[in-house]
């Protein structure tokens, strides 16, 4: 309902507005204390939950931003030192949500060009650390953004565009571990897209867990194979469901203290798991449309990514909004088997050492694959993936 919506960015404005008024009052009652007296330390500033910039999401306990290369040397957090770091919850088309020692901030975007050293050649991602720095008034600008300890990427590439260009996204920067969120129907369980993201999880030096959400709806046979596929590969699986609570125990021991980027198709459940997990943070729920062939479609209910911290200690999940294609680049083709750890297990017994497993004689991997229907499904993935590589 639109004017739902408006009405509630109303308000959402309205008390950021209301925030940064407060902010800007605490700054200069600080810069004054200062004044007075250089060695006096300023207290502590007011803490808010400081992912809820927009007033939608109400949070008791906030957490502190996801380990900071190091705090700020002083509490007064917008000083004119240029090496205050704050770490991006979310990034939107004009500007970015920064925390900075407990407090949420809007913080303007410089040109990508800049902020980013050669190494990290993709725009600002959740999870970036950056360098702030105040611009007059109450706002800060990003200077630079620090280099990242990891990142997921995806290809984003729009083939109906009239020159459809290849573009990377970093779904999330400084994360510990990717959590796969798949379901068994409503929409259905996706093995390419798992696959997918195993592939970038492998490339991207990430660990990775699969999790099965909706399991009240009946887990079929044929997909408890794929759970156990992936199990043997070494990926740890698990079974959930946000509407019961089966298996959240173990969702949550799983991300308890780490920095997690929860993704996956849109309409698996992503957002109705962390309301199950954290009672209180209230992300919005998507309806499943169906179409007519009875295809559960997920709708496109999270805008942006967001970093959301729970209240486990250090512990922060991204929230992503859902996808629906996941483009692989960045891997040399003959690079490709490599992380398909079954496929390159067996890669030695094909008959030439070069063997790509699309279709050359000799080739163990097409032959096992026609006695094991997980490796058949594996090997279909990995020649899916080959052709966009090359
Ligand atoms: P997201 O797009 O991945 O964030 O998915 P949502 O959390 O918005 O959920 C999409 C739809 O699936 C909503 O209608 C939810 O009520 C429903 N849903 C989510 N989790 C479960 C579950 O465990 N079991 C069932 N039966 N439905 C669920
Ligand atoms: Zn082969």
């Amino acid at each position: 309902m639109p004017q739902e919506i408006t009405k509630r960015r109303l308000k959402g404005i309205r008390k950021a507005l209301e925030y940064q008024k407060q902010r800007l009052e605490i700054r200069e009652r600080q810069r004054q204390r200062l004044t007075e007296s250089a060695a006096r330390r300023p207290p502590p500033p007011r803490r808010k939950d400081w992912w809820d910039a927009d007033g939608e999401h109400e949070m008791e306990g906030s957490g502190r931003p996801a380990r900071p290369a190091r705090r700020a040397s002083s509490a007064v957090s917008l000083g004119p030192e240029p090496d205050v770091v704050g770490i991006v919850v979310e990034v939107r088309s004009a500007d970015a949500l920064v925390v900075h020692d407990g407090a949420v901030l809007r913080a303007m975007l410089p040109a990508a060009a800049v902020i980013f050293e050669q190494s990290t050649s993709s725009p600002l991602a959740v999870g970036d650390r950056v360098q702030l720095q105040p611009t007059g008034g109450d706002q800060v600008r990003i200077v630079v953004a620090l280099p990242r300890r990891s990142a997921l990427t995806r290809d984003v590439y729009d083939p109906t565009r009239r020159e459809a260009v290849h573009t990377s996204q970093v779904l999330a920067a400084n994360i510990d571990q990717v959590v796969v969120v798949c379901s068994p129907v409503e929409p259905p369980f996706r093995p390419r897209l798992v696959d997918r993201y195993l592939v970038a999880a492998s490339r991207d030096s990430l660990p990775v867990i699969v999790c099965l959400n909706k399991a009240d709806l009946g887990v079929r046979e044929e997909v408890e194979r794929y759970l156990a596929g992936y199990s043997r590969l070494g990926v740890p699986t698990l079974q959930a469901s946000a509407l019961t609570g089966a298996g959240l125990v173990e969702l949550k021991e799983r991300v308890a203290g780490k920095a997690s980027l929860l993704t996956g198709h849109s309409g698996v459940g992503k957002s109705s798991l962390l309301n199950a997990l954290e009672p209180g943070i209230h992300l919005r729920i998507g309806e499943v449309s169906r179409t007519a062939a009875g295809q559960g479609k997920g709708r496109h209910t999270t805008s942006a990514a967001r970093l959301i911290p729970l209240s486990l200690r250090d512990t922060f999940v991204v929230d992503t909004p859902g996808i629906r294609a996941f483009g692989i680049r960045g891997i040399e083709a003959r690079e490709l088997a490599r992380h398909f750890a079954d496929v390159a297990a067996l890669a030695p017994y094909c008959a030439y050492g070069d063997c790509l497993h699309r279709g050359e004689p000799g080739c163990a991997v097409a032959v096992r694959a026609q006695h094991d229907g997980f490796l058949r499904e594996r090997l279909a993935s990995y020649r899916g993936m080959l052709e966009e590589l090359e």
